[in-house]
Order: structure tokens, then sequence, then C-alpha cells
């Protein structure tokens, strides 16, 4: 909450702010403000005022709050800041809505103020899955891929969680792929539902999130809720339910509340009913469920090399690069984590074997090996994609670990 307001302040771009929260949030806010922004206080707006009334808003509905007009407690207009031609609009002036039928329209857009708790799907990502979950973006605007780059990466550097991202634009979009897919919705969401993910299906993350790229009728969402709304969409492809599910009436339909997390929090990002919410961070018990439901197992940092998460730098996998496609590549794996004389290890590209890489190799900790003499070039012939690595226990091959997911880049 804070976030938005101070933002759209310091950059002075609020012409229309629609707020779905409740008037205590705005009023934990009103110190800060004057404190950061020096914003005068109880300054008029009369065409504003008037504009509201011609809505059909009655006079001792509208509040005074520094710089804006309450209306019902949860709807902000920033006072010489308001386009009021899209006030006019929104209150459908010139058409005959009553009263009570624009209080029935924005308690519709209104959060449910109740939240309760983490919860899950009943089928999450499988563990093996979870550190190789491919993405791709069709048919968004840069800003919106913009705004999924970071989003993923919220995602994965949360500490001590296993979760992992690859860009990977070559796998269909299905469900059973491990793969989500962002695309405009092509006008399936309805007009306020701004993006709709997908929940998890045997062991794969949720396979796509739509996007309403003209929500809210064009409705200006800012990079920092378009950020929100990413990072949220993304918690569902994971297997995360809204935390207020039943503050809103949806199905329970399996959703297990996630061990740890309290019986209310309305600071998650998994709270339904928040389109117009902006990023302010994951809270405290978000980041306990991802950490809860993909925590990192014994020997799931044992590779060391090729080894790291997804960056949204470029919006890609871990890679490496390669003079020549029969370089051999260095695999380096920390030798004391096992205590083992010898390891196996082997080769996958898009989670399907390939090859041994070698066996019974002593354990030092690190092995050379031209592994592009068995992967399958890309159709560019310039890359080898989603690969992987597998090191076991030549003495107990159940104890094993998978590298990262990634690409190598050839000269
Ligand atoms: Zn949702």
């Amino acid at each position: 909450m804070k976030t938005l307001l101070t933002n759209q302040l310091r950059k002075g771009k609020l012409i229309f702010l629609l707020c779905l929260f409740i008037i205590t949030h705005i009023v934990s806010c009103k110190k800060e403000n004057n404190e950061k922004d020096a914003v005068p206080v109880n300054t008029k707006d009369e065409k504003l005022y008037q504009t509201l009334i011609e809505g059909g808003v009655k006079a001792e509905n509208i509040k005074e709050l520094n710089e804006y007009y309450v209306v019902e407690g949860d709807m902000l207009f920033k006072k010489n800041k308001t386009d009021l031609k899209k006030v006019r609009e929104y209150f459908n002036i010139g058409s005959s809505l009553t009263e009570p039928e624009i209080l029935k329209k924005m308690a519709s857009l209104k959060t449910t103020p109740n939240p309760i708790s983490q919860w899950n799907t009943p089928t999450i990502i499988s563990s093996v899955n979870v550190e190789r979950i491919k993405y791709n973006i069709g048919g968004l605007s840069y800003e919106w891929q913009t705004a999924i780059f970071s989003a993923l990466e919220k995602w994965v550097t949360i500490p001590d969680v296993k979760i992992n991202f690859y860009y990977d634009y070559l796998t269909p979009q299905l469900a059973g792929n491990n793969t989500i897919s962002f695309t405009d919705d092509g006008g399936i969401l309805a007009y306020d539902v701004i993006a709709q993910g997908v929940f998890p299906s045997s062991d794969n993350a949720g396979y796509r999130v739509i996007v309403n790229t003209d929500f809210y009728n064009n409705y200006p969402v800012t990079a920092s809720g378009k950020l929100y709304n990413m990072v949220h969409e993304i918690g569902h492809c994971l297997g995360l339910r809204h935390s207020n599910w039943q503050s809103r009436g949806e199905t329970q339909s399996g959703a297990q509340l996630v061990n740890g997390t309290p019986q209310t929090d309305g600071s998650s990002v998994m709270n339904g009913g928040t389109a117009l919410y902006t990023w302010n961070g994951f809270s405290s018990y978000d980041i306990i469920a991802a950490q809860t439901m993909y925590p990192y197992g014994p020997y799931d940092k044992w590779i060391t090399s090729p080894e790291g998460k997804y960056s949204s730098t470029y919006g890609t996998g871990f890679s490496l690069f390669l003079l020549n496609y029969n370089d051999p590549v260095q695999i380096t794996w920390n030798q004391n984590l096992v205590s083992t004389s010898a390891i196996d290890l082997s080769l996958y590209q898009d989670g399907v074997f390939i090859t041994n890489i070698g066996t019974g190799i002593p354990n030092t900790g690190s092995y050379s090996y031209p592994i592009g003499n068995y992967l399958q070039l890309s159709s560019s012939g310039t890359s080898f994609h989603k690969v992987q690595i597998r090191i076991n226990s030549s003495e107990n091959t159940s104890i094993s670990d998978y590298s990262s997911m990634f690409y190598i880049t050839l000269d």
C-alpha cells in the first residue's frame, strides 16, 4: 500500500487512482506522506468535487484526505491531478445510473478485508521439476515482458527455495510440459480481471498465465502494478491459492493450509481481489510458504558447477559459453557433502537421459567432459538447450542431485 501511494506521489503521475483498499490502510500512510512529500493539506479541486457529485456520489460520502477525495471509504481521487474525462466515463455521467447502482458497482470492486493465511493446491510441483520450470512469452508488450522477467526473479531469489526458471521458446504451449506460457488473453478474461494463472498438475508447473492487456478499458496499469500481478499469477502456477479464498467465497477444492503460516495475512501477495495493487514485496508468510513448499533437499547443492539461478537481466536461465561444441565442460561438486569414494555423472536434455558421462569417478570434486558431443544442437546450430547434469554416489545411486537446467552458447 505504502509503495503505491509514495511512488505515485513522487512521480507525480497519479491521474486517476482507483484504490481497492480500506480506509484504515489509507490513514496508516498519512503520516509518511506528509513527512516525505510535504503535500499541502486539504487543498480544493472544485471541478473534481462537482464531477463526483454529478456522478451521483452524495456529498456525505466524499471525504477529504490531504490531496485526495476519498469516496465511499476506498476510492481515491487526487485533487488537481485527476483526469475528469475518465471520472465522467467511470461514473457513466450522461447515463442514468442511480446512486445505489453506483455504490453497488464500487462494492463489486472492493477487496474483502479479512484475508486468511497461505494455502496451496492439492497438487504442487515435484522437487525435481521445480528447479527446471520453463517459460515463454508470446504477444505481450515490452512492459509486460519486463514485469514477467522481474516477477520470475522475485520467486527464485527468495532465500532457501529451490524454484528456478529457464527461458524456452521452443516448448509447445500445453499442459504437462512444466512450462508456463505467458500470453495475451485473446479476449477471454472479463474486463475487470487483469490476468489468470493456472495451478500445477501432474508434478508440473501450471501451464499458462493469460494477461488481459486491455484490462478495465485500458486502465493505465503501472510497471509496479504489472509486477505485482505477475508475481501473483506465477504464485498460482507454483501451487498457491488465494490467501483469502474463504472470505472471497471460493470453493476449497483441496486447498491446504501451508504449515507455519498464520490465520491472517493481509500483506500476502496471494490475496485475491487485488488487481490494482502494486508491488510491495512478499509478506514474511509468503516467503515461509515458498520455503515450506519448495525447500532444498540435503543433496540439492551437491553439484556446484554448472549451476545457477534464473536472472531477469536477460530473462534466461543459467548459461555457459563454449568456443567449440566439443570443448570439455568442467563439472564440479562438493566432495565433502556425500561420504563416498566414487561418483557417477550423467547427461540430460529437457529432462531426458542422454548418456553416462562416467561411472566410478573418484570423488575429487571435479571432472571435465566434452558433453557437446552428445547433445542435440538447437535449430540455429549455435546452442544447446535444456541441459542438466546428474550426479549420484556410486555406492548408493539413490543419493543424487541434478544441476540447474542450463544452455550452452557456441561461438
Ligand atoms: Zn489470483
